[in-house]
């Protein structure tokens, strides 16, 4: 068996783990994000002394995954205080002398999703978390799909629903879809944390509209085979169906497709890995490393 070394870097925590090529996790530890200094030490802590064949990372982004780029696996323009054009690869080059891959926390989870979970054998996925954040990892046709940069669907535009007061807080759009739907936007809407408003509350009305806007966009876009929906969020389960109604309502008979249609319970799901997507997805990078 492989020994895989997993870095997940969220917004809020920082997970380190070791796994294999089946996606098992041996062992992992889980800390708060706060300063790359901080991290940096706890992230050698813990992998001193392990012998590892490669190591993933999967992080929150913007980050650069151009490996002929001059910031080739540095974090680039995130607002988070310490971490912007932050050279995270070539920070752990210091310590760990192994292949070092390096991806988006959403991508990863698409693929480790692709690989063990939800969508295993599938050639397409497409994974959101709605957390702290909203971050949208694409697998197509076989493979995680990057460009310019990488897939930042957090921060496309939707329309806004008409009741909805609430201006947004993303510092670039203000409401683009993270702006209205991310764990902070429900707080700030409400007063209250979104674990504190019951499951029939209109919150989840308003978060399923939004979210089915942004997948009927991503359907239509890229036509994936599952659409995965994990974050903090997402453990209000009764946000699935509502999601679908209003999916299929967007979509209006458009997309004849029997997943659509009939099953889509089975189409737009919870990551089949649970909350250990984003880990399993750090692994699954860490193995792309090795081809
Ligand atoms: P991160 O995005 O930092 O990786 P999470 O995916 O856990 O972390 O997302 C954290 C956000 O999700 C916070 O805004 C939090 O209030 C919200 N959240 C976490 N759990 C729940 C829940 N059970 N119900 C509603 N909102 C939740
Ligand atoms: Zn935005």
């Amino acid at each position: 068996m492989l020994r895989i070394g997993a870095i997940e870097a969220g917004g809020t925590k920082i997970i380190c783990g070791i796994g294999n090529e089946k996606g098992h996790i041996e062992r992992k530890i889980s800390f708060p994000t706060e300063t790359p200094t901080v991290a940096m030490t706890k992230i050698n802590e813990f992998f001193a002394n392990e012998q590892l064949d490669s190591l993933g990372v999967g992080t929150f982004g913007p980050i650069d995954v151009n490996k002929s780029s001059d910031t080739y696996g540095y974090i680039t323009t995130t607002p988070k205080p310490g971490w912007g054009n932050f050279n995270i690869i070539g920070e752990l080059r210091k310590t760990i002398d192994v292949p070092i891959g390096f991806d988006t926390d959403v991508n990863g989870a698409a693929l480790a999703e692709a690989t063990w979970g939800s969508a295993k054998g599938l050639n397409s996925c497409v994974y959101y978390t709605i957390g702290t954040g909203v971050g949208v990892g694409v697998y197509a046709e076989g493979r995680l799909i990057h460009g310019l940069l990488h897939p930042e669907a957090g921060h496309i535009p939707i329309k806004r629903h008409p009741d909805d007061r609430y201006e947004g807080f993303c510092p670039y759009h203000k409401d683009c879809l993270e702006g209205v739907a991310a764990g902070p936007a429900i707080e700030r809407r409400y007063g209250v944390k979104g674990t504190e408003l019951p499951a029939d509350h209109e919150a989840w009305k308003l978060e399923a509209y939004y979210i089915a806007q942004a997948l009927t966009s991503t359907i239509l876009l890229l036509s994936p085979e599952k659409i995965i929906l994990g974050g903090g969020v997402m453990h209000q389960e009764q946000l699935f169906p509502l999601i679908r109604e209003q999916l299929q309502q967007n979509l209006n008979g458009y997309v004849q497709h029997p997943m659509i249609l009939e099953n889509i319970d089975q189409y737009v799901i919870a990551p089949g890995l649970g909350d250990d997507a984003g880990l399993c997805g750090a692994i699954a990078i860490g193995l792309l490393a090795l081809t």
